[in-house]
C-alpha cells in the first residue's frame, strides 16, 4: 500500500528507552491500543491529556496515510482500590455507595467520558470494548497461562508466579525495574496471604460473598484481574503481537509490565513492538487525580465555575494548550498558560481568515514546500506538537506580512498554504475553529436578553400568564432564567 507521505516517523518506545523508526508489522496498517478509563467516576482534565495526546497519534496516523485499527477499552470491572492486589472493585464500591447497579455506575460514567470526549472533538476508537464483555477470553488465557506452568490457584483465585516467569523472561523491562530490588524493597509476605510472593499478581480473584461483581470460572464464582483484561482485549483485537500499545505514564509498573509478563506467558513471544507513555498534567505541580482533590474537571474549565480560573476557556483553547506541550513533557494547568494559549489559538484562527482576504500576486516570497516539509519532520520527530505549532506561527507571519503588502502571494500558494494549514491545524491537532460556535452563542445571548426584557415587560404589567409563558418556554428549550437582586441571568444547558 502506498502510504500518502512517504514520511519516516520516529516513536519513543519505552521498551527500547529510545526513539525507534516506526516499521509496522503489516505495511500501511497499524493496530493500536490504549488503555481506557475506569468509569466509577467522571474523567478529570489530566485523564483528558492523556487520551487527547493518543486522539493526536491516531489522528497523524491516519493522516499519513494508514488503516489503524484503534481499540480504547472501558474498564468496568477488575480495577481495585489503589491499583493495589486488594481492597474493593472501584465500581462496586461506587456502587455500593450510591446503592446503584454496578452497570449503573458503569453506564453514567462511560456516557461522561463520552460526552467530555466529544467536547474536545476525539475521533472515535475503532472498537471501545469492555472488561465485562471479555470475561470468556480472560478466563481462557488464565488456563493457558496456569497450563504453561507460570500461574498457580490458591484458595479460589489465581496469581500469576513473578519469580517462576523470571528465570526465563525478564519482568521489568518495561519499567527498568529489576525482580531482586523489588525483592529485596517488599516487606515479608502476612502469614494469611495467599500469595507465594509479594510480587505475584492476581489473574483471578475469589468473590466473597458480598462482593456484588461475580462470574462463574474453572475456579469458583470471582472476577478478573485488572491487568489481564488489556491483554485479553488488545490481542483479540489486533493479534498476540501488535503495533503500538499506549497508556499514561502511570500505567507503565505494574500494569504495562504485568500485560507483558501475561501474554510472553500464554503466547512464548512479547505483545508490543513500541510501548508509548503519555505524560501527567499536573496542576499545582502535583499530579492531577482522582483519589486526592488535586484536580479539574473539563466542564468547570468551559463554564469558568472553579477556584482556580480568572474565567471560561473554551475546547479548543484547552486542547491547544495540551498541544503546545511534547506529549511526552509534564504539562503544569495554571492561568497565565491558558490565557497564553487563548491568545495564540485566536492569533492562529485570525491568521486563517486573513489568509482567505489575501489579494494574489504574481511571485511568492514565502518557500511553501520547505516550510511543509518542516512541518511533516516535526510531526515525524516523535509527533511534535509544539514544533509544529511554532511552523504554524511562522505561517501567519508570513500571512502577515502578505496583507501589509510587504511579501507575495500566488493564487495556487495561497491554495496550497490554506489547504496544508488545514491539515494540521483540523485534521491533525484536531482543532475546531470556536469562533463560529460563539457568534453562533452570541446571537443567542442576544435573543434570550430580548426575551428577559419582554417578561420583564410583561411582568410589571402584571401579565404574568406571559412572562411565565416566556420561562417556561426557554426552559424546555434548555435555557433556564434565574432572577436574583441585580435582575435576571440564564443558563443554558
Ligand atoms: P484511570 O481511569 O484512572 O485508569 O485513568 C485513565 C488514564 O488517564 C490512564 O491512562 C492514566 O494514566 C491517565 N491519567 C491519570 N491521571 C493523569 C494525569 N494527571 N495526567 C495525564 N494522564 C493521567
Ligand atoms: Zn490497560
Amino acid at each position: 500500500m502506498q502510504l500518502f507521505k512517504q514520511q519516516t516517523l520516529k516513536i519513543s518506545n519505552s521498551l527500547s528507552g529510545k526513539k525507534d523508526v516506526f516499521k509496522p508489522i503489516k505495511e500501511g496498517y497499524v493496530g493500536m491500543y490504549v488503555c481506557g478509563p475506569t468509569v466509577y467516576s467522571n474523567v478529570h482534565l489530566g485523564n483528558c491529556r492523556t487520551f487527547m495526546s493518543f486522539d493526536m497519534i491516531f489522528r497523524y496516523l491516519k493522516h499519513l496515510g494508514y488503516k489503524v485499527r484503534y481499540v480504547r477499552n472501558i474498564t468496568d470491572a477488575g480495577h481495585l482500590e489503589n491499583d493495589a492486589e486488594d481492597g474493593e472493585d472501584k465500581i462496586a464500591k461506587k456502587a455500593k455507595l450510591e446503592q446503584l447497579e454496578p452497570m449503573e455506575v458503569v453506564q453514567r460514567y462511560t456516557v461522561d467520558f463520552h460526552e467530555t470526549l466529544q467536547q474536545f472533538n476525539f475521533l472515535s476508537p475503532s472498537i471501545e470494548p469492555t472488561a465485562t464483555g471479555h470475561i470468556i477470553e480472560q478466563i481462557e488465557i488464565i488456563k493457558e497461562i496456569l497450563k504453561k506452568g507460570f500461574a498457580y490457584v490458591a484458595n479460589g483465585s489465581v496469581y500469576f508466579d513473578v519469580i517462576k516467569f523470571n528465570e526465563t523472561n525478564d519482568y521489568g523491562k518495561l519499567s527498568g525495574r529489576k525482580l531482586e530490588d523489588m525483592i529485596a524493597n517488599t516487606r515479608a509476605l502476612a502469614a494469611q496471604d495467599e500469595k507465594k510472593s509479594p510480587q505475584d499478581f492476581a489473574l483471578w480473584k475469589k468473590a466473597e460473598p458480598q462482593h456484588i461483581m461475580r462470574w462463574p470460572s474453572p475456579w469458583g464464582d470471582g472476577f478478573p484481574g485488572w491487568h489481564l483484561e488489556c491483554t485479553a482485549m488488545s490481542t483479540k483485537y489486533l493479534g498476540d503481537t501488535f503495533d503500538i500499545h499506549g497508556g499514561g505514564m502511570d500505567l507503565k509498573f505494574p500494569h504495562h509490565e504485568c500485560e507483558i509478563a501475561q501474554a510472553e506467558a500464554s503466547t512464548g513471544h512479547s505483545p508490543v513492538n513500541y510501548w508509548m507513555h503519555a505524560n501527567m498534567l499536573t496542576l499545582n505541580g502535583k499530579k492531577m487525580s482522582k483519589s486526592t482533590d488535586n484536580n479539574i474537571y473539563p466542564n468547570e474549565i468551559f463554564s469558568g465555575e472553579n477556584s482556580i480560573l480568572s474565567k471560561p476557556f473554551s475546547p479548543s483553547v484547552v486542547r491547544f494548550f495540551m498541544l503546545q506541550a511534547h506529549y511526552t513533557s509534564i504539562l503544569d494547568l495554571s492561568d497565565d498558560a491558558l490565557l497564553a494559549s487563548e491568545k495564540g489559538f485566536y492569533r492562529l484562527m485570525e491568521g486563517l481568515k486573513n489568509l482567505e482576504t489575501l489579494a494574489a500576486g504574481d511571485t511568492t516570497d514565502f518557500d511553501i514546500p520547505s516550510w511543509e516539509q518542516r512541518c511533516y519532520d516535526a510531526m515525524n520527530d516523535d509527533f511534535n506538537t509544539p514544533i509544529l505549532i511554532s511552523h504554524l506561527f511562522e505561517a501567519v507571519k508570513h500571512i502577515n506580512l502578505i496583507k501589509e503588502g510587504k511579501e507575495n502571494i500566488t493564487t495556487k500558494d495561497k491554495a496550497s498554504l490554506q489547504n496544508i494549514l488545514h491539515t494540521f491545524i483540523f485534521d491533525v491537532l484536531g482543532l475546531e475553529d470556536q469562533q463560529e460556535s460563539s457568534g453562533n452563542s452570541k446571537t443567542l445571548s442576544g435573543v434570550v436578553e430580548l426575551l428577559i426584557q419582554l417578561r420583564n415587560n410583561a411582568r410589571a404589567n402584571k401579565d404574568f400568564a406571559t412572562s411565565d409563558k416566556i420561562r417556561d418556554e426557554l426552559l424546555e428549550l434548555g435555557v433556564q432564567l434565574k432572577d436574583g437582586k441585580d435582575g435576571t441571568t440564564f443558563t443554558v444547558n
